[in-house]
Parts: C-alpha cells; structure tokens; sequence
C-alpha cells in the first residue's frame, strides 16, 4: 500500500512535468546558413517528430548577441562569438516536443564538433568549435529566456499537429 502510494507520486510528478508541448529554442548559425544546412537540420527536427511552433530568418544586432550569450560573457571567446552570430543571417525556431530540450542537444552533439558523434547535427555536419553551425537551448530554463528573447508571443503559432495521435501514446 504504502509503495504504491509512492509510485503513484512519481507518476504524478512525471505527468506533471514531462509535456509534449515542451518548446526548445534551436537556431542555424550564420556559418549553417552560409553553408546552405539549414533545409538538413530542419529536416533532421521533422523528421524526429518534434512540432516547428515558430521560425524566422534575422540578422540580429550584436546587443542581442550579447544578452543571448550572457553567461558567457567572462569567457575569452565571447566578444568573437558574439560579433560572428551578428555578421550574417541566422534561422530562428522554436520546436516543440516532448523533452525536446535534452534530445535536442543530443541531436546537435557536443559543443566541439571534434567530440561529436557520428550521426549528430555537429558530428555530420561541422568540423571546429567556433563554426558549428547551430545553437539549442541547454535546459529549460535557458529555453524560456531564449525564446522570450528571440519571438514575440505572436510569432509562435499554436496548432495540433495531424502526427500527434501516432507519435504519443
Ligand atoms: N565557443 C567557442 N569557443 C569555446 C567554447 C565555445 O567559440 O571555447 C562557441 C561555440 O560556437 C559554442 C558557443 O560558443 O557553440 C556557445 O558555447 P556553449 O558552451 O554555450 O556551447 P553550446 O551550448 O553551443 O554547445
Ligand atoms: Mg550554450
């Protein structure tokens, strides 16, 4: 009795904070658009089964680099990375899906693409640190400050998705 008490919390506290509506911010770098990938990793997102909820392509000001990239801002690395996101177009998304944070990141592959995996968006794709491609949320906190930074709630578009039914149980 009192372990079924237990697991049933547990369910509980799963159903209540795992969601299939979970929404991660994903963006092509510019270096990804200029290398023309941004049809390949979009691809990669439908083909998974997450929902794109919101997409725009932008050259955004180096401000808004900066406050994307805000907790690295005592890092050597930071002003280059933040003047290259600003030098060129870059493909905004949001996708939606359950635990879509943690699987995207598994599907973009480690932060090096010298240390990715085959099979992953940065293990296929790219080749070093300061031109891989494509940037994803790195927990869901990140992911709210991220998409309240790049889309106005007007730019996200709810729909249900016709897969939904033969994607979740
Ligand atoms: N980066 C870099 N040099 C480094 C570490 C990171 O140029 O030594 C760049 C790289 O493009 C990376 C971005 O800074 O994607 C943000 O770093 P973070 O550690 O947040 O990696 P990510 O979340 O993109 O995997
Ligand atoms: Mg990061």
């Amino acid at each position: 009795m009192g372990q079924n008490t237990a697991e049933s919390s547990v369910s509980l506290i799963n159903s209540s904070t795992m969601s299939n509506t979970e929404r991660t911010f994903i963006a092509v770098k510019p270096d990804g658009v200029q290398r023309g990938l941004v049809g390949e990793i979009i691809k990669r997102f439908e083909q998974r089964g997450f929902r794109l909820a919101a997409l725009k392509m932008v050259v955004v000001s180096e401000d808004h680099c900066k406050q994307h990239y805000i907790d690295l801002k005592a890092l050597p690395f930071y002003a280059g990375l933040c003047s290259f996101m600003h030098s060129g177009p870059v493909v905004a998304m949001i996708w939606e899906g359950l635990n879509v944070v943690k699987n995207g990141r598994l599907m973009l592959g480690e932060t090096n693409p010298a240390d990715s995996k085959p099979g992953s968006i940065r293990g296929d794709l790219c080749i070093t640190l300061g031109r891989n491609i494509i940037h994803g949320s790195d927990s869901l906190e990140s992911a709210n400050k991220e998409i309240a930074l790049w889309f106005k709630p007007e730019e996200i578009i709810e729909f249900k998705s016709c897969q939904q039914a033969f994607l979740y149980e």
